[in-house]
């Protein structure tokens, strides 16, 4: 790692740049409340500022508050959330809104402790709360800002090991400036998002590029250095796609861990032997297995899983399978507003269509 410059000069240089090629519309950035500038960073982890603006706009609009979203059903936040991905983001979000609401009579606490104490916070997106919305002192280490770092004072080794973030992180703090946090916070994330992005960089329209250290090796795609290679399992799953004569399919509620947790899926069994026992707990005896659908692949972080859909047929027209709020009969044509994982929402699209 390179001798750091006067902190100052990196703000300073930062803070000067943004003011005429930083983004200043963002949705977020009107009326940076602690909840708008949380939202907002819950739902950027892991997603592009494009694919937000609709989710932040909608979620704003249903949810004007953190007591608003405290009061809703999980339901509705999952049906809103819904395409997003990652969705113990939003049951998180549901927790935060509760406790916020409950325990912090609606405010969000100032200090950066009480911050990473709540469900879903990190350091990252504390420090953002803090200097976004409250423009005091605070770093913050997204995935842009540790690209910026990582290669102006070249610092080797992959975020994810634990001296690497520490070194990080020291180094965010290094650099703030004196005051105009907000700003600072802003022009940091724009300028990973704009200039310093992941593949070619635009460097020449870069303010730091003076004394940029991966800059000046040559070895810019060396930074950040990347998660060592490994391989990832795959799993395959039986799904069953059971209609009725009204041509509604029945969904199941995912429990509250594991993937898709809360979601509503197809029901899931481990394997065909199994059918006859999960139709006759699902109080649904008189059924045909109508085909097979071709496989369909989702990756989530730690593994693939092949989704393998079994049409399942049942013969009299059901509305009621047993009494219980984790099974329902989904219709496109009056569908109800439930939180669905892409894949399954893509499919009941695609199953619809074909009618
Ligand atoms: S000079 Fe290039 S590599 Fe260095 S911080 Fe700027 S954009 Fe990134």
């Amino acid at each position: 790692m390179n001798e750091l410059p006067h902190p100052g000069d990196f703000a300073s240089r930062l803070l000067r740049w943004h003011v005429s090629h930083g983004r200043h519309d963002l949705p977020w950035q009107r009326e940076p409340s602690p909840y708008r500038v949380w939202l907002s960073e819950v739902m950027l982890q892991q997603t592009q500022v494009g694919t937000v603006l609709g989710y932040f706009e909608r979620f704003t609009q249903t949810f004007a508050d953190v007591k608003a979203l405290a009061e809703a059903p999980l339901d509705e936040v999952l049906h809103l959330w819904s395409g997003l991905g990652y969705y113990s983001r939003a049951r998180n979000l549901h927790k935060t809104a509760q406790i916020v609401a409950s325990e912090y009579g609606g405010e969000f606490p100032d200090q950066l402790d009480a911050l990473i104490a709540l469900p879903g916070i990190g350091r990252s997106t504390a420090g953002a709360i803090i200097a976004l919305a409250g423009n005091r002192r605070a770093a913050i280490l997204d995935g842009n800002v540790k690209r910026v770092l990582a290669r102006h004072y070249a610092i080797e080794g992959w975020p994810g090991t634990t001296s690497v973030l520490k070194q990080l992180w020291a180094t965010a703090e290094s650099v703030l400036p004196s005051d105009d946090y907000r700003n600072f916070t802003q022009a940091e994330m724009d300028l990973g998002a704009t200039v310093c992005t992941r593949r070619n960089p635009n460097c020449e329209a870069c303010p730091l590029r003076s004394d940029c250290a991966a800059r000046a090796q040559g070895r810019i795609d060396e930074f950040p250095g990347r998660r060592p290679r490994r391989q990832v399992p795959t799993r395959s799953a039986c799904f069953l796609i059971v209609s009725d004569r009204n041509r509604s399919i029945l969904l199941q509620r995912r429990p509250p861990n594991g993937i898709w947790g809360g979601l509503w899926c197809f029901p899931e069994i481990a394997n065909e032997a199994t059918l006859p026992q999960t139709m006759a707990e699902l109080g649904l005896r008189n059924y045909v297995m109508s085909g097979k659908m071709a496989p369909i692949p989702h990756t989530f972080t730690h593994f693939k899983l092949l989704m393998e859909p079994l049409c399942i047929e049942v013969g009299e027209q059901v509305t009621v399978v047993r009494e219980t709020d984790a099974v329902c009969w989904y219709n496109s044509s009056e569908a109800p507003q439930l939180g669905l994982p892409m894949p399954v929402s893509r499919l009941l699209n695609a199953l619809a269509a074909q009618r």
